[in-house]
């Protein structure tokens, strides 16, 4: 596996690539945004690894200019943990992962992993409740496209129908370990999702249960 990281840090790229090196992963490492960007494109790495504060050009800068190029090398991005948004908006302009810093450079690499594999075959399936038809294979959601974690999300919801889904099992399924701390990334998650149920006329609303959770219910 070849990657290339992308880290101004110079400390954290050292020890970071050190570790990589010796699980056999080969690294090119990116001092700088624009260097970085020069790199990105060419079609030789298998997955990139994206600060988003970078000097020169933004970790999303760089995201986007390359998925504009149809550059699809998948990208993880790396991000403080203040940066709430700007990891929502990595996943939103295509990015396939993000890790929060710090992290273990052993998460790192089962991600890395994770990413390289071939995607998995999943079946074809369509949820339905009340008059939302969620469509997991194409991601769709009656017709408009759903990311790939509203569609996790949206899954969970409709599976437990008039049940809560509790915010740590989403955090803990849709995000993994790492993102525990971070209650407000599903918080913003649901008012995209409310947005959507809104924007196609749904009699469903999503309900935040106090304290708990969240759950679909039916406008009367
Ligand atoms: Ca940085």
């Amino acid at each position: 596996m070849r990657i290339l990281y992308v880290e101004d840090e110079q400390l954290l790229a050292d020890a970071v690539t050190h570790l990589l090196k010796k699980s056999g992963i080969n690294v090119d490492w990116a001092a700088d945004g624009e260097e970085g960007f020069n790199l990105a494109i060419k079609p030789v790495y298998d997955a990139i690894v994206l600060d988003i504060m970078l000097p020169k050009m933004s970790g999303l800068e760089i995201l986007e200019s390359i998925r504009k190029r149809g550059v699809k090398t998948p990208v993880i991005m790396l991000s403080a943990l203040s940066e709430v948004e700007d990891k929502v908006k990595g996943l939103e302009n295509g990015a396939d992962d993000y890790l929060a810093k710090p992290f273990k450079t052993k998460e790192l690499i089962a991600r890395l992993n994770a990413l390289t594999r071939r995607p998995a075959l999943r079946e074809s399936k369509i949820l339905k409740y009340e008059d939302l038809e969620l469509d997991s294979e194409n991601r769709t959601l009656n017709g408009i496209s759903v990311t790939e974690k509203e569609n996790e999300i949206l899954e969970m919801l409709i599976k437990s129908g008039e049940k809560t889904v509790q915010k740590d099992y989403i955090l803990a399924h849709v995000w993994g370990a790492d993102m525990m701390a971070e209650d407000n990334y599903v918080e913003v998650y649901m008012s995209y999702l409310r947005k959507k149920l809104k924007s196609l006329h749904s009699k469903v609303e999503i309900k935040t249960v106090r304290g708990l959770g969240y759950k679909l219910v039916t406008k009367a």
